[in-house]
């Protein structure tokens, strides 16, 4: 086993990270880079920027965490005022170089690289349809089936490209395009994925997955791209933005990732209008509310469940602390761990604060359980260092379902939610109790689900899904 592809305490994985930036001083890739710092927990596997320096279009990609991918010397060579940037994390393609973003080709309207964070279920589809018109693909990403595809328009203009190109894909695509006349930022009609955009004191135009990296980039007006939405910033700095026409009449509704509060986006990050830490806090208090337990202290498993375990301590009266240390460095290496490190497992992730623990009654949050990977070790470790009792909350609903749209869960037989119910998961575990937040609760926390994604929950997928798709796929 590669740790790199699949670490055994990975349970849902990362998503993607992608930027877009018109920067007027001609360091669109330098702040590209520091943007991609705040969007690194969205992909850890392979890191890219490129820029446009009005002749030509250049590239630096490569297998790695953004702090080891790009040198002083890199940057230098990225000049320009338009530059995209990506962060990935593998869900369609593997981890080879191939598939590294931003993908670049030439085309008949000048080279063009583009950026994607989603998966389309509609993948196959697409690639025929290329394919039968003579396109030659390098790659298993449906990020290439994309760019392709616009490359291949006969539309006289970019955003009518865009459109065209947008009209014809199904599934999760938040996506930024770099040409000769500047930048788009698009989101499908779904919303499935985020992405936002900026403007900085300097007058740089920022578009980034997530609001953190707009803070980051000391971004003021900051603006959610709406469903469907694509924003143009031309080469002078000029913002002008369209949407895809007639969703109402396909019948497509919003259906952005509740996920992204659950796990996926960082707790400083706004998502559809709303703080994920607050929405995150509410989730736990609504957990502590609904399964109450008697206990002396909560715990989260950071990092991602730190916002609801503070929820669940207020909401519960139970004083909040620390237990586990987690090692931030250790989740991607592309070191093969020894047998005696493997079997090491999650404890190579985490230790615990043994006089935090021992002889008490605790509360451990964790914001998902999808494969079980991770539950059952913390709570031996929490055992082995005295805990007298301990009682999981999982601040989001059971995951059933696999996710379609780009978020690697497995599949339905290795979801534990559906192998084990939940008094058994917890006997299993070696927790005294374990509950889950309920899917009415979550939409309490979020004020209606009716714009959500709920799949991996529910099984109600936005739209038809094909779930031969990814086992069908092409591999390189
Ligand atoms: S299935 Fe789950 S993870 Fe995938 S988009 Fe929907 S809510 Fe998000």
């Amino acid at each position: 086993m590669n740790p790199f592809h699949s670490p055994s305490w990975a349970e849902a994985k990362e998503e993607c990270g992608v930027m877009a930036i018109y920067a007027p001083n001609g360091d669109a890739a330098r702040l590209i880079y520091y943007g991609l710092f705040a969007l690194q927990h969205r992909g850890q596997e392979s890191a890219g920027i490129a820029a446009f320096d009005g002749y030509s279009l250049s590239v630096r990609k490569n297998q790695g965490l953004v702090s080891q991918v790009f040198s002083e010397a890199d940057i230098e060579s990225l000049r320009g005022v338009l530059a995209i940037g990506h962060n990935r994390y593998s869900t369609t393609g593997s981890s080879s170089s191939r598939n590294f973003q931003p993908f670049v080709i030439d085309s008949k309207y000048g080279p063009m690289a583009l950026a994607h964070n989603g998966n389309l279920v509609n993948a196959g589809e697409i690639r025929s349809r290329l394919l039968d018109k003579g396109v030659g693909l390098t790659s298993a990403s449906d990020t290439e089936l994309m760019i392709m595809d616009l490359a291949g328009s006969p539309k006289r203009q970019w955003m009518s490209r865009m459109k065209a190109a947008m009209g014809g894909w199904t599934g999760a695509f938040s996506f930024v395009l770099l040409t000769k006349e500047g930048v788009f930022a698009a989101r499908d009609p779904w919303g499935l994925r985020p992405l936002a955009y900026g403007f900085t004191a300097e007058k740089a135009f920022v578009a980034a997955s997530e609001t953190c990296a707009l803070s980051t980039l000391g971004c003021r007006e900051i603006h959610e791209i709406e469903p469907g939405q694509i924003v143009f910033c031309d080469r002078e700095g000029r913002v002008t933005s369209s949407r895809l026409e007639g969703l109402k009449t396909k019948s497509i509704r919003q259906a952005s990732c509740l996920f992204e509060f659950v796990y996926f986006s960082r707790p400083d990050s706004v998502w559809n209008g709303l703080s994920v830490h607050e929405v995150r806090r509410i989730f736990g208090a609504r957990l502590a509310i609904d399964s109450p337990v008697d206990a002396d202290l909560v715990i989260p498993v950071p990092d991602s469940s730190i916002s609801a375990a503070i929820g669940y301590s207020e909401a519960s009266g139970i004083p909040y602390g620390e237990a586990f240390v987690k090692n931030r460095y250790i989740g991607r290496t592309f070191i093969e761990p020894s047998n005696f490190l493997r079997k090491r497992g999650v404890s190579l992730k985490f230790n615990v604060l043994t006089d935090s623990v021992k002889g008490k009654r605790i509360v451990v949050i964790d914001d998902s359980i999808v494969r079980g990977n991770t539950i059952r070790p913390l709570v031996a470790m929490l055992k082995n260092a005295g805990a007298k009792e301990i009682h999981v909350r999982v601040s989001s609903p059971p995951v059933r379902f696999p996710c379609m749209m780009g978020v690697d869960m497995g599949e339905r037989k290795d979801l534990i939610a559906n192998i084990l119910p939940v008094e058994e998961l917890a006997k299993w575990s070696g927790a005294d109790s374990l509950a889950y937040l309920s899917l009415e609760a979550a939409g309490k926390a979020v004020g209606s689900l009716s714009k959500y994604c709920t799949a991996c929950f529910s099984g109600e997928y936005p739209f038809a899904v094909d779930f031969s798709e990814t086992k069908n796929r092409f591999e390189f």
